[in-house]
Order: structure tokens, then C-alpha cells, then sequence
């Protein structure tokens, strides 16, 4: 393989090119320091590698076998995680939303969960920041949480069929509602073309119209020199003699190689972040790297995602635009009398063919196959859909470990263990009542309510005391000051919003942290680590 690197000593070596992996290499890299990227999938180029094809695109997860566990076992795959240059950003949905002031503080406010290290107002700039590099779309005014709008882009117009049956429903019940904030172009930016609406978004957006790491920060981080590296595997992060980061093993069509780095900086996402982790254990670190609190893997979350289903005497037509247009936070924060803390946000949310299908024939009210499927799904343009974003508590059960069962590599497989806790489930109940009136309002009928989860998180939360937690609010480890960890793995709660623009945020937070802190960091004392 030909490498720039090869036999050099970096600066930052950064395993995984996904949210915040690509936001990482184009700051640093433009800051002049020598950067290495390293993803396990392949580099895409969507007008060649995308295609308008649900079950072909299913490729742009991460497809290998993870083991699962608990009472409310994951599905994994193209549902949660990404694989390739771009990570989860080249297939997600593209809904750009901020934390509220109260996710960083669940422990405060509600007693429940921990506080995080940091508040929105850290977070502000990089929001700002972030939104203004890739021309996010949305509402003048947007009524809820901290920030109230205008975004850089105007709304998108026209929306979809869905989004209107949605915004019906919402105001025949005095529910506010509001066009989605979207990572997608409302009009022409830098050298891409605004949204064509065929709603292909889940399937990887081949106008790129949708923002994604691999179309937007990667290269941007190439032409500043940074060598992004697909195909590469990472299996181990290497320590020196004194403890600290040295770099990280590789392989790559079968063959291994070594990557040196002054600074070792992990972003491959919330199962895998915490895998390579345990993966690295040695004669100094046997439990894991950056374990000595005993928390890598641990307190990981997802978002409750149930679908409600109903069915409408006109035709919605499901397929029609970007899945997600139209948006409601008003059950966000924690409703008094509700019988539960936290809350949900709630998406007019369309959905394609086949998902519609696998969706139905599990619904609450059992299995739907043979013939019954076949006639319903017949009718699949004649139902509307709405989705909820429902905050999920962290327990430390909820974690992630290794199982006894190897990969083609020899590394044990991930073991994802997951269970709702008795507020999540109070929750699912609630947004699940409330998705049914706003479709009802709408003028359909409920036919199916689909149990589903979206989004990981957590799992290398970040913390000030070291005892209970992974990384400080930088995603530097507490235990080895030269290794970081900066994707959703570093979150404390889920919020009741999709994350990905909090985990480009606290990207952004991290690489300015590095930038700011680079002398002291490449000039760490040669004195050992006690932990
Ligand atoms: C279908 C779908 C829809 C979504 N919709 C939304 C949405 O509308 N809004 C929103 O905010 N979020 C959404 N998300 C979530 C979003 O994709 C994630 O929050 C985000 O991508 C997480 O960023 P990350 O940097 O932590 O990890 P990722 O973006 O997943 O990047 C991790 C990268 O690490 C690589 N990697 C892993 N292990 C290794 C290894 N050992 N060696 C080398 N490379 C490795 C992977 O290949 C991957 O490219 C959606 C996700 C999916 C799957
Ligand atoms: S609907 Fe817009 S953002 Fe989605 S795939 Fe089509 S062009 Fe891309």
C-alpha cells in the first residue's frame, strides 16, 4: 500500500472518518499539523458507489456481526452504524438539531442520569460554527431550546405529503410544529446543488445535496494534507514504555501495519470505539485503555424510535421527499404529571417500501405475513407515518463488551447488551399516544405502532471525576493524556434530540482544545503514567 507516512512519526493519527472523525482531520490538518486517517470501510463516491436501491445501499452500515443481548436486544447494522469514509453521516437523515440547555444537566434537574462536564453555552460557538460550514436549512424561528433561529439556509419548500399530514394534525391540536432543521441545501452551496427531493437520503444522496464527512470535512482535510487512508482496519492502539499513546496497528487486505503518532485520537463510533479499546488491553493496561475507572463500554444509550403507522383515505405516499420535514418539540423537556422525566421530539417521518414492510410485519400487534402482508403492503400509499426521538436513560448494564466469538481478524466480536429502563418505557408510551392523535387529527386511522431505536451514544462518557468516567469534556482520557476519544461514545445522556450536530460540536471543541494545547501535548514529559 502506498503511504505518505509509512515510516514517520505523525502528529494525530485518527481511527474512524465518520461525524466527528472528518470534522477532526480538517481542522487539525488545517492548522498544519501531519494527520492520518484511518477507516475500516472504503471511500465512496456517490455518483458511482450510490444508488437508488434500499436493499443495495444497506452496505453503507456496518455489516459485521455484532453479538446482542439484554431484554430489548439492538438490531445493528445500516440502523445505527456506518462504515466507510463518512461514517453514519453518508446515510443518515439529515435532521440538524441542538441540544437544550437541560440535557447537560438531567442530574440537576431531574435527579436522574448525571450532569455534564460542560453546558450549551460551551457548546454555542461550535453549534455556530459547525451549522455555518455546511449552510444548514431551517426556520426563521425555531421555538424551542436555546437557539431560536434564523438558520443560515431558509426552510426547505415545497415539503412532502407526509410533513403536511403531519402539520395538520399538530395544528388541529394546538401542537407547535416547525419545518425540520436540515443538514441539506435549500439552495446551491460552495460547489453543490440544493435538494431535488426524491427522498433517497437513507440510501447515501447521490446529487449531494445532504451534507456528509466524505463530501464535505474529508476532503477539505486531504487538500490540507492530511492522508486519509479507507480499507484499514485499526486492531490495536499501541503504548510506549512510559505508558502513553505511540500509534496504532492496522490491517489492510489482509496485511498489518504500524501507524506512529505523537497524539491517538479515537472516533469509530460508540461499539467500536469502546471494543478497540478493550482490544488494546496489555501487561500495563490489562483491563482495556483509559479503563482504570472501569467505565469503557458502560452507560451506552440509544434513542426510543417508535413508528406509528395510519392509514388515510387519500393517498400520502410515503416515498415522497426527504424523510424527515416537519418537527414538533413540544413534549422535549419534562412534562409535570407526566409520570415520567425527560422527553421526546416527534418527526413526520417517511419511510420507503421495503422498511415500511419490515416495519409492519412486527408490529405491537404481532407478526403480519402471507397474504395479509401482501394486501397491506398494497396499500403502502395510503398510510402516513410519525416517528419519536425519545431520550433513553444510561445505566451502567447497558454496555458494551467483548464476546468470546472472534472476527476474520482474530478480535473478539462486540457484545452489545441493551435493556429499556422503567422511565424510558413511561416514555415510549406517552410519544406513542401522542404520534397516534396527530395522525388521527390528520384524519387517518392507527393501524400499526412499530417498536424501534435509533442513534447510539455513551459508552466513553465524559466526566470531571476520573473514578466514574472515561474522557474530560475535551475527549481527552483521564488515564493516558495523549489518547482521545471524540464521537457520540463521550456523551453522559441522549437528549431527546438527533445527536449528530452535538458530536460535530464537541468535534469542533476538541480539535480547538488541540490546537490551543499543541505544544504542551507533542511535548509530553518522557515520566511514566501511574494510574
Ligand atoms: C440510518 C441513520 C439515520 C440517521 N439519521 C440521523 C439524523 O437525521 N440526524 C442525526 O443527528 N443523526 C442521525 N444519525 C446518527 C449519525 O449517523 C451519528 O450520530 C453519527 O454518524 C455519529 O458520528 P461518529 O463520528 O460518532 O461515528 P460515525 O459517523 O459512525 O463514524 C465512525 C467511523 O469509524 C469507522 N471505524 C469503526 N471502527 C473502526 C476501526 N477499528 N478502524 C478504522 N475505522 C473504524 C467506521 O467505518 C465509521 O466510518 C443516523 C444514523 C443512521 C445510521
Ligand atoms: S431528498 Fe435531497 S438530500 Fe435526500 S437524497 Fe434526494 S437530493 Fe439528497
Amino acid at each position: 500500500m502506498n503511504r505518505k507516512y509509512a515510516n514517520e512519526e505523525v502528529d494525530v493519527v485518527i481511527v474512524g472518518a465518520g461525524a466527528a472523525g472528518g470534522v477532526l482531520a480538517k481542522e487539525l490538518s488545517e492548522s498544519g499539523m501531519s494527520v492520518v486517517v484511518l477507516d475500516a470501510g472504503p471511500m465512496w463516491d456517490p455518483q458511482h458507489d450510490f444508488a437508488s436501491d434500499e436493499l443495495s445501499m444497506q452496505r453503507l452500515g456496518w455489516e459485521e456481526t455484532r453479538l446482542v443481548d439484554g431484554r430489548d436486544p439492538l438490531t445493528m447494522g445500516h440502523n445505527n452504524s456506518g462504515r466507510g469514509i463518512g461514517g453514519g453521516t453518508t446515510h443518515f437523515t439529515g435532521v440538524f438539531l441542538r441540544f437544550h440547555d437541560a440535557d447537560f444537566r438531567a442530574r440537576t434537574l431531574d435527579g436522574v442520569a448525571d450532569d455534564w462536564p460542560i453546558g450549551y453555552d460551551d457548546l454555542a460557538p461550535y453549534y455556530d460554527k459547525i451549522e455555518k460550514e455546511i449552510a444548514v436549512s431551517g426556520p426563521k424561528h425555531f421555538p424551542w431550546g436555546n437557539f431560536h433561529g434564523p438558520y443560515l439556509y431558509p426552510e426547505r419548500d415545497p415539503l412532502s405529503p407526509n410533513a403536511y399530514v403531519f402539520q395538520k394534525g399538530c395544528e388541529a391540536l394546538g401542537i407547535r410544529h416547525v419545518v425540520a432543521p436540515l443538514a441539506i441545501l435549500s439552495a446551491p452551496f460552495e460547489d453543490r446543488p440544493p435538494c431535488i427531493n426524491r427522498g433517497f437520503c437513507n440510501q447515501g444522496c447521490m446529487p449531494n445535496a445532504k451534507f456528509s464527512t466524505l463530501i464535505v470535512h474529508i476532503p477539505k482535510a486531504m487538500r490540507a494534507g492530511a492522508e486519509v487512508l479507507p480499507n484499514c482496519m485499526v486492531t490495536q492502539v499501541m503504548t510506549d514504555k512510559h505508558g502513553r499513546a505511540s500509534g496504532v496497528t492496522f490491517v489492510h487486505e489482509g496485511k498489518e501495519y504500524v501507524q506512529k503518532a505523537r497524539l491517538v485520537i479515537l472516533s469509530a463510533y460508540v461499539v467500536e470505539t469502546p471494543r478497540l479499546l478493550l482490544n488494546s488491553a496489555n501487561g500495563r493496561y490489562p483491563s482495556g485503555l483509559a479503563n482504570s475507572s472501569g467505565w469503557v463500554g458502560r452507560g451506552f444509550m440509544t434513542h426510543s424510535s417508535h413508528d406509528v403507522y395510519a392509514k388515510f383515505a387519500e393517498e400520502v405516499r410515503l416515498y415522497k421527499g426527504t424523510p424527515v420535514l416537519a418537527t414538533t418539540q413540544d413534549f422535549y423537556e419534562t412534562m409535570p404529571d407526566a409520570g415520567f422525566v425527560r422527553g421526546y421530539t416527534l418527526h413526520a417521518h417517511g419511510a420507503r417500501p421495503l422498511a415500511f414492510v419490515k416495519g409492519i410485519a412486527n408490529s405491537q400487534t404481532g407478526l403480519l405475513w402471507g397474504e395479509k402482508l401482501r394486501q397491506t403492503a398494497l396499500d403502502y400509499n395510503f398510510y402516513g407515518r410519525v416517528t419519536m426521538v425519545g431520550e433513553v436513560l444510561p445505566h451502567p448494564d447497558n454496555r458494551i463488551t467483548l464476546a468470546d466469538e472472534k472476527d476474520d481478524l482474530g478480535l473478539p466480536r462486540a457484545k452489545v447488551t441493551f435493556s429499556f429502563g422503567e422511565n424510558d418505557r413511561r416514555l415510549i408510551d406517552h410519544a406513542v399516544v401522542k404520534m397516534g392523535q396527530i395522525l388521527e387529527a390528520a384524519g387517518g386511522k392507527v393501524e400499526f405502532v412499530v417498536p424501534d431505536t435509533a442513534h447510539l451514544m455513551g459508552g466513553c462518557r465524559m466526566g470531571a471525576n476520573p473514578d466514574e468516567s472515561v474522557v474530560n469534556s475535551y475527549g481527552q482520557t483521564h488515564d493516558i493524556p495523549n489518547l482521545f476519544i471524540c464521537d457520540a461514545s463521550i456523551f453522559v445522556t441522549s437528549g431527546a434530540g438527533n445527536p449528530t450536530n452535538t458530536v460535530m460540536a464537541l468535534a469542533a471543541r476538541t480539535a480547538d482544545y488541540i490546537r490551543k494545547q499543541a505544544a504542551q501535548l507533542f511535548s509530553l514529559s518522557e515520566k511514566p503514567i501511574h494510574v
